[in-house]
């Protein structure tokens, strides 16, 4: 479903990434780990190509994003759902209006069918009974919830996830982990940076460790986690064990 061959990333004299290679399955839940500046938040914006990348070329469902430009790259951006560490919702319009605006907007529906599909979209994420919310009155873990119905109300072909936790409350992060848990078994193809490593064993096919700007290690979350080949992923993992400890 998600094709990146050979992306390099600089950002004038540095070298962010290299020879990045990844493949995703359509159905599939790839986690992506590594420590901070890894490269891994510039790995999804070059997807779709809010990064540009320096070279290598990425395909969704075998249509090249890299080749887009125009017309064809925002068609091409719809299918890519985003969800950020920030929820980037409009505080000044319901959650109803959140999850209807860019369906009109960029897709083109009408209002009637936008905040049918808005309001299927908030149920499936538990949260029909706040449409009529402003974002300022949930929970972060609620406005997460949002920001993940509305990314769904575009029908994306794959969901890219960016530390969608990071900012929550420790109590707030499960709701928004469950969400996601469910979107995978529905069938969803997904790509999350996290750091919630019991989410990771639970539910990732498969798990790729980054550090500095290449893919170091990869495999299912028992060999990552339980036999890691690497001294960089082994030191990565002690260093979180101890954080956690
Ligand atoms: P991660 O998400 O793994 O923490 P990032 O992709 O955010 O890592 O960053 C990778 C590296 O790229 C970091 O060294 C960061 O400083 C650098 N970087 C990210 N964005 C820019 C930018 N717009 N200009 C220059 N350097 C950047
Ligand atoms: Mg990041």
């Amino acid at each position: 479903m998600l094709e990146i061959n050979q992306l390099e990333k600089r950002f004038g004299q540095t070298q962010v990434l290299t020879s990045i290679d990844l493949r995703v399955k359509r159905g599939e839940l790839v986690f992506v780990i590594g420590p901070s500046g890894s490269g891994k938040s510039t790995m999804l914006r070059c997807c779709n190509r809010l990064e540009e990348p320096t070279s290598g070329t990425i395909l969704l469902d075998g249509a090249h994003v890299t080749a887009c430009h125009g017309r064809a790259l925002d068609a091409m951006r719809l299918k890519i759902g985003m969800v950020f560490q920030g929820f980037h919702l409009y505080p000044h319009k319901t959650v109803l209006a959140n999850v209807m605006l860019a369906q009109v907007h960029a897709l083109g529906r009408s209002k009637p069918q936008a905040e049918a599909r808005a309001m299927d979209m908030l149920t499936r994420v538990g949260l029909a009974h706040k449409a009529q919310a402003m974002p300022g009155a949930l929970s972060g873990g609620q406005q997460q919830r949002v920001a993940i119905a509305r990314a769904l109300a575009l029908d994306p072909k794959v969901m890219l996830f960016d530390e969608p936790t990071s900012a929550l409350d420790p109590e707030l992060v499960g709701s928004v982990l469950a969400v996601m848990k469910q979107l995978r078994d529905e069938g969803m193809t997904m790509v999350v940076v996290s750091h919630e490593m019991g989410f990771a064993r639970e539910a990732a096919d498969r798990v790729v460790f980054m550090d500095g700007g290449v893919v170091v290690e990869e495999g299912p979350p028992d060999a990552i986690f339980g036999n890691p080949q690497s001294d960089r992923l082994r030191a990565f993992l002690s260093r979180l064990n101890q954080s956690a400890a």
